[in-house]
């Protein structure tokens, strides 16, 4: 086990490990989660989130918590999952924040009316998208980014006017408690109201109606959310996972192709929605991708990366014990080894991988990287498409060709060519799941679009107003009609 004070990164992040004694959510009394919803129900009703002050208050509020306790923040990712320090200020903190700001830069311009060209049958007359709040919004967040997943959306919703309540991952304890601790001495009880706790206050609060229920995490509770949001007819987005891909060409640069993979493979001990989940390497690279990728982990995490300071931990016991028994799908050939007590796997690499195989059957959201060879990209596409959509698909090719093929013959939310991941941070790419990996989408102005109405308004006058429409309907009244539309 590595202690604390072992080794320092060029970052200068903490020493890695995760807490060892359990850290224990809060529980909110279900008794009292009714009362609390109707708290920011009225909150919604007095009309004041209505306002661009208020709005740009509320993310103000947002930015200067992150601001304000980021020591706090990355300690509580360090007790979860280990989290590197620099991880933690580039996917959780900074990350945040550049949301929060963008949002907050946008906002007037959003609120304005968009104005929309109104066809002759409705001249004259102005057509315009007005956007309103939905009410109510309900977050639910899952562990592996448990303060980005959780503070994003709820920044997004409170940005479009609405009221929120915020369950983080009972998983993250110390995260779940942070939020528990700061919410409320940032936010209004009347704008946002954390619940915290497991299956129990989780299925008491989804009996609550709501406006929109923005669920993070796996596809089996995802269909439990969307069937508590049936009985209220909330809509839902659901930002789910799968098993995304990685294809890699003889045209790809390997070196820069190895790093890339293994670095978005690795980042968070793999606990990634977006992670590359297993490699279809080409037969005729295959061998050199191996090597590339073992060197590649010893040049990131030295030789034995449970020293390594910037190599995170599993989130707990039970997910550490479902990964270990995916190490006997394939051979290993860089990593294999793990230590309960401490939550270490180490950065794993897989190869003579079965199709048939656990580790191909879920996704794997954990340190290991299963390679499988195929012949070319014909073989890869219809390997990807016999399986359900997966949340993200990358392609490492030099030849563009090869790239857009896969673009063009593949489903999946996301893609990038050539990296891991990065699509993500690009505001203006709308990020989410397609089929089992999910429904809706967020990040840059989607999120604002995503807890929006946006309200269809044609405004007439009431000089002209031609018989046409009316009774009784003639031949030639029949006739304009046709012409009209
Ligand atoms: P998790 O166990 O923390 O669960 C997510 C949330 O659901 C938690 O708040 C939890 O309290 C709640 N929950 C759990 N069981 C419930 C139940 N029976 N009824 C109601 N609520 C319940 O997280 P997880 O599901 O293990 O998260 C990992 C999954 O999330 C992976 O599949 C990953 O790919 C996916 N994920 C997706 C994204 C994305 O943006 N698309 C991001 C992160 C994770």
């Amino acid at each position: 086990m590595v202690g604390a004070g072992q080794g320092a990164s060029a970052a200068g992040s903490a020493a890695p490990g995760a807490a060892t004694a359990p850290v224990t959510a809060g529980a909110t009394p279900v008794a009292s989660i009714a009362e609390l919803v109707g708290g920011l129900r009225a909150g919604y009703d007095s009309g004041r989130t209505r306002g661009l002050e208020w709005r740009r208050k509320q993310l103000a509020a947002g930015i200067a918590l992150v601001k304000e306790n980021e020591r706090e923040i990355l300690e509580a990712l360090r007790v979860d999952l280990g989290k590197p320090a620099l991880e933690g200020v580039m996917a959780e903190v900074s990350y945040t924040l550049g949301e929060a700001r963008f949002m907050l830069k946008k906002l007037a311009g959003w609120l304005k009316p968009r104005k929309v060209s109104t066809p002759m049958m409705a001249q004259p007359g102005k057509s315009v998208l007005v956007q309103e709040p939905l009410g109510v919004v309900c977050v639910i967040a899952p562990w592996n980014y448990p303060f980005q997943l959780a503070m994003v959306p709820a920044l997004g919703a409170l940005a479009a006017g609405n009221t929120v309540v915020l369950k983080p991952s009972e998983v993250s304890a110390a995260t779940s408690n942070l939020f528990a601790r700061l919410i409320p001495r940032y936010f209004d009880s009347s704008a946002m109201r954390v619940v915290e706790g497991g299956v129990v206050e989780t299925s008491a609060l989804l009996e609550q109606r709501f406006d929109h229920i923005f669920y993070t995490g796996n596809g089996a509770v995802g269909r439990v959310v969307m069937a508590a949001a049936a009985k209220h007819l909330t809509p839902v987005t659901l930002e789910l996972g799968g098993k995304s891909p990685c294809y890699v060409d003889p045209s790809a640069d390997l070196d820069v192709a190895a790093r890339r993979i293994a670095w978005g493979k690795f980042y968070n001990a793999g606990q990634t929605c977006v992670a590359p989940d297993y490699i279809l390497a080409h037969a005729s690279v295959h061998d050199r991708l191996l090597e590339k990728l073992a060197a590649t982990v010893k040049q990131f995490y030295g030789a034995d990366p449970q020293r390594s300071p910037d190599y995170g931990r599993i989130v707990n016991q039970r997910h550490h014990r479902r990964l270990m028994k995916l190490l006997g799908s394939g051979d290993v050939v860089v990593g294999g080894t793990g230590d309960e007590a401490t939550r270490y796997l180490a950065p794993t690499v897989l190869k003579n991988v079965s199709p048939d195989s656990p580790v191909m059957a879920e996704e794997i959201f954990g340190p290991i990287l299963p390679v499988l060879k195929v012949s070319g990209p014909e073989e890869a596409i219809s390997f990807v498409n016999r399986r359900e959509k997966p949340l993200a698909l990358y392609v490492f090719a030099g030849d563009r060709d090869v790239a857009e093929q896969f673009i063009a013959r593949t489903s999946s939310g996301g893609v990038t060519v050539n990296h891991a991941w990065l699509h993500l941070a690009v505001p203006e790419l709308p990020f989410g799941g397609v089929g089992e990996s999910g429904m809706g989408a967020y990040h840059g102005q989607s999120t604002f679009d995503t807890f929006s109405h946006m309200k269809p308004v044609l405004k007439k006058p009431f000089l002209f107003d031609p018989s046409i429409l009316y009774p009784p309907y003639t031949e030639g009244k029949q006739k304009m009609i046709r012409k009209l539309l």
